[in-house]
């Protein structure tokens, strides 16, 4: 596209919801070419980043807060302001499961994609459900994303099952790390990849690990362990590990190992995060979420920066899996027609 070129509303087919700062910007700094800002209702009080990656045209959208009671208000403001977008990728940081998938092990500054399984859409909202014979029945199944963007998750992950070289690390380099403001996206390094055992709990709160003095012997040292006899072990230097399953939203906040095993043993989930269910409730998504802590009461910013990167590289390479005609007959408002 020539620097020229006018867009309207009408061109953006695709919304990439950023909400945290450390988000949004990982995420403009994947974009292929920023466009010029759009005029928007004096009601419309969301942020927006406008450009194109792949000759998708792309909405990026800031919520003014994190939380469901936000990120719906946003998707509300930006399906009024931008008619013809057909999805979203929610793009940002979230709280690991330590367990494994066909992958490998999950560890920070890996990827986690929502992947609808036999019985719901890869995204649930776990603390929406009802208490059935002494069993807590989850009925908060959120809108499955569109099959084009399925599929793309599906193209990516078979091209990175057969390619030697990652194909979403190189997109970091777009993200220049020398320059001060954006040294916070640099791999931390896996020796600063600590998972504690799920019954030690952090000593001091508001301190780091380190200043409080948590015992580094009561670190599971994953790397070796997991590395003697595990043939897929990546060097998480040399690639973005992807795994692919159900991300459980919910309202709070989880740093708390036992409640986390417990929940997701319940919901065979992967991965916590607190935008997907206002968003998803009416609006086919597809979640990405770059591992930033353990969701254990050890829980730190150190991976923000690395997580929210790993996260946005892979968003970008999944526009080199959609035709943009594909994206373009979607229909528009598909809520309801999953439920
Ligand atoms: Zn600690």
């Amino acid at each position: 596209m020539q620097a020229t070129d006018k867009f309207t509303h009408d061109d953006y087919t695709v919304a990439w919801i950023a909400p945290l700062e450390v988000e949004s910007i990982a995420a403009r700094l994947m974009l292929d070419t920023k466009h010029e800002k759009l005029p928007q209702s004096s009601v419309d009080h969301n942020v927006y980043t406008l450009g194109s990656i792949n000759s998708h045209n792309i909405v990026i959208a800031s919520l003014p807060s994190t939380g469901n009671t936000s990120a719906a208000t946003v998707i509300t403001q930006l399906r009024n302001t931008f008619k013809q977008i057909r999805f979203g990728l929610l793009v940002g940081i979230g709280g690991g499961v330590p367990t494994r998938t066909d992958n490998g092990p999950i560890h920070l500054g890996d990827v986690v994609v929502s992947k609808p399984q036999r019985d719901h859409s890869g995204a649930i909202q776990y603390d929406h459900g009802k208490a059935l014979e002494g069993r807590f029945l989850c009925t908060g199944y959120l809108t499955p994303p569109p099959t084009v963007l399925l599929n793309a998750a599906q193209d990516l992950s078979t091209e990175q099952a057969i390619t030697e070289d990652d194909l979403v690390l190189p997109h970091l380099q777009k993200i220049n790390t020398r320059l001060p403001a954006l040294r916070k996206y640099k791999y931390p390094g896996q020796d600063q990849d600590h998972l504690y055992k799920a019954d030690y709990s952090h000593r001091t709160e508001g301190s780091s690990c380190r200043s409080c003095a948590c015992d580094p012997l009561q670190r599971i040292d994953r790397y070796s362990y997991e590395s003697e006899d595990d043939e897929i072990y990546y060097d998480r230097s040399s690639r973005i590990v992807v795994h692919r399953g159900t991300i459980a939203a919910g309202e709070r906040v989880i740093r708390d190992s036992r409640l986390r095993d417990e929940l997701a043993k319940a919901h065979g989930a992967l991965c916590f995060e607190m935008e997907a269910a206002g968003v998803m409730n009416d609006f086919p998504c597809l979640v990405v979420r770059g591992i930033s802590d353990y969701a254990d009461s050890h829980k730190n910013d150190r991976w923000h920066g690395y997580a929210a990167a790993s996260a946005a590289a892979y968003a970008r390479q999944l526009f080199f899996h959609m035709p943009v005609d594909e994206v373009k007959q979607c229909a528009v408002g598909l809520a309801g027609i999953y439920s």
